[in-house]
């Protein structure tokens, strides 16, 4: 199948849920973006800031950039000219790295609190207390360039169902938390970024509103 009807199979399977679809592009070169592009896809994953910043240029302005990988805070500088949302918040530093970069470029960055609910130990990312102890942090309060609009997680890779099905209710579970708790007047607090190729229909049943898919659309990465 064709990068479109790949895409086009998948806007279907989500069509009447709350999921949206970022088309990861990460490995791939840019005619195989554009031909995405064509067939209507307009939010980019990459996970690699020298990548994304090489490719950013070559896709029409209208493409919303999102950074799904460990983002280090030297390389900030690199993305805030166009980067819309950044999902793999994983510190205080990270996120005030991000407001300064902002801040520079006149603009507002989105992020995601990415949080830890995977078995696996290498899978980054945060705990409730880590998540709440940035929220309440004063330096989190004075940050006029970035906007949290939600959270990210990452499953573990496995093909036993219930147990992939928990780590997506964690996560909306963590979600519901900081949404009532901080975001309760806040609209654009509303994101819930999980599933992938192998998962993202599990995901979008438990309520997942962006799903991260790469190797359903253009084939595994070599
Ligand atoms: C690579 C990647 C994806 C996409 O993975 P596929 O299995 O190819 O769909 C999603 N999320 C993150 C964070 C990734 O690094």
């Amino acid at each position: 199948m064709s990068i479109a009807e790949n895409i086009a199979a998948i806007e279907q399977t989500l069509h009447g849920t709350a999921a949206r679809l970022v088309v990861v592009t990460k490995t791939h070169p840019v005619e195989r973006l554009r031909e995405a592009y064509v067939a209507g896809a307009r939010l980019f994953g990459e996970n690699r800031v020298q990548e994304m910043a090489a490719k950013q240029p070559e896709l029409p302005a209208d493409v919303e950039w999102h950074q799904i990988g460990q983002l280090q805070t030297n390389k900030v500088k690199y993305l805030a000219a166009f980067v819309h949302t950044v999902q793999s918040v994983d510190s205080l530093r990270l996120l005030l790295e991000l407001d300064k970069q902002a801040a520079r470029h006149q603009r507002t960055i989105n992020g995601l609190l990415q949080f830890h609910i995977a078995q696996e130990e290498t899978k980054t990312g945060l705990n409730l207390d880590e998540a709440e102890a940035i929220l309440q942090s004063a330096d989190y309060q004075r940050m006029q360039h970035v906007r949290l609009t939600g959270v990210m997680g990452i499953a573990t890779h496995s093909p036993d169902e219930t147990l992939v099905r928990a780590e997506f209710q964690q996560l909306r579970h963590y979600f519901d938390k900081l949404k009532r708790t901080y975001f309760a007047q806040d609209e654009s607090f509303r994101e819930i970024s999980m599933g992938m190729s192998a998962d993202y229909q599990l995901a979008v049943a438990e309520g997942s509103t962006l799903v991260r898919v790469g190797s359903a659309i253009f084939g595994s990465r070599s």
